[in-house]
């Protein structure tokens, strides 16, 4: 069993500190939200007042924050990296921007403690289920020490290389994922322009070298997958909002990095126009309403 301190108990975080707890591990929790520490609570968490508590006797502190800027605010002001006792680890899961990742990796070593970025995939879902696939970046000692506390919320754990690989890996995978959504719904679309029944579609793409998880796992029109948010009014999910965001994070670092990558600029430019019409809040399959000129 190890001590845990788990800041930012949100749609991820919660499920996720959640899951440490069954697995026997002593968890202290913290939220900016009060309604959101008191669910953790119920739940055999330590809610504590604020984040430099949860670092009371902790082995281990994991950040699930929304973006870079929180995880700074909270490694330089909250007073944790200074409260952390000598030895403990610190894994930020939140997706956030490589340059933050390694600003936060600086400020923990400065401190002398061992850090990981170990960002996710798999949603709220997977994080309710413990199946979270992590990918991290850090030092193999502190991967290797990290593992089994990441084993009891995910299935992979995935080592992807130094600081700041896990956001790398991240910011990679889901352009792929905002690229292909896009792909397989105007598929979809010709398909309705030209007649063809999207099962049939369906039926052919996935057995044939149209298939991916977009439209396997996620199709973007009811019928066909029936679990996927199409046959849910387009409820995420994976929000447009979130996935706007991962692709913004990818074109700066793409700009950054000097690498070319029109159609992820241009995937982000159509999130950027459906989240503007008032979508935000949908499922991201849900562009496929844009792409109809339904908005
Ligand atoms: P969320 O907004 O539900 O949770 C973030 C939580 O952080 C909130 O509850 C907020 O109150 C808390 N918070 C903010 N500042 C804080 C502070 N200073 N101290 C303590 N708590 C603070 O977001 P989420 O959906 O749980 O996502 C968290 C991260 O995981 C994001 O970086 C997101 O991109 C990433 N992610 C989300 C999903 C998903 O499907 N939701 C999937 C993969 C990755």
């Amino acid at each position: 069993m190890a001590h845990i301190g788990f800041i930012g108990l949100g749609h991820m975080g919660g499920p996720m500190a959640a899951n440490l707890i069954r697995a026997g591990h002593s968890v202290a929790g913290y939220d900016l939200s009060e309604s959101l520490l008191q669910a953790a609570a119920k739940l055999g968490i330590r809610a504590c007042s604020s984040a430099a508590d949860t670092t009371k006797g902790a082995e281990f502190i994991i950040t699930m924050l929304p973006t870079g800027k929180h995880l700074l605010n909270v490694y330089r002001e909250a007073g944790i990296l200074e409260a952390a006792a000598p030895g403990t680890l610190m894994i930020d899961s939140s997706t956030i921007d490589i340059e933050s990742a390694r600003n936060a990796h600086a400020l923990a070593k400065e401190a002398g403690l061992a850090s990981l970025d170990a960002p996710v995939s798999g949603g709220v879902g997977g994080a309710t289920a413990g199946t979270l696939t992590f990918m991290t970046g850090g030092a193999i000692e502190t991967f290797e020490r990290a593992q089994p506390i990441l084993e009891a919320m995910g299935k992979r754990i995935i080592r992807c290389g130094d600081a700041g690989a896990g956001q790398a890996a991240k910011l990679c995978n889901n352009m792929i994922l905002g690229i292909s959504m896009i792909g397989v719904c105007e598929a979809f679309v010709l398909a309705e322009k030209l007649g063809l029944d999207p099962q049939a579609l369906y039926d052919v793409a996935s057995t044939s070298s149209g298939q991916c998880w977009s439209l396997t796992s996620y199709c973007p029109v009811p019928g066909p997958v029936p679990a996927s948010p199409a046959n849910h009014e387009y409820k995420p999910g994976f929000g447009v909002n979130l996935m706007l965001k991962d692709l913004t994070l990818a074109q700066s670092a793409a700009q950054q990095s000097g690498a070319s990558t029109p159609l992820g600029a241009q995937a982000q430019q159509l999130y950027h126009l459906f989240a503007a019409a008032g979508h935000g809040g949908d499922d991201f399959s849900g562009i496929i309403h844009l792409l109809r000129g339904l908005t």
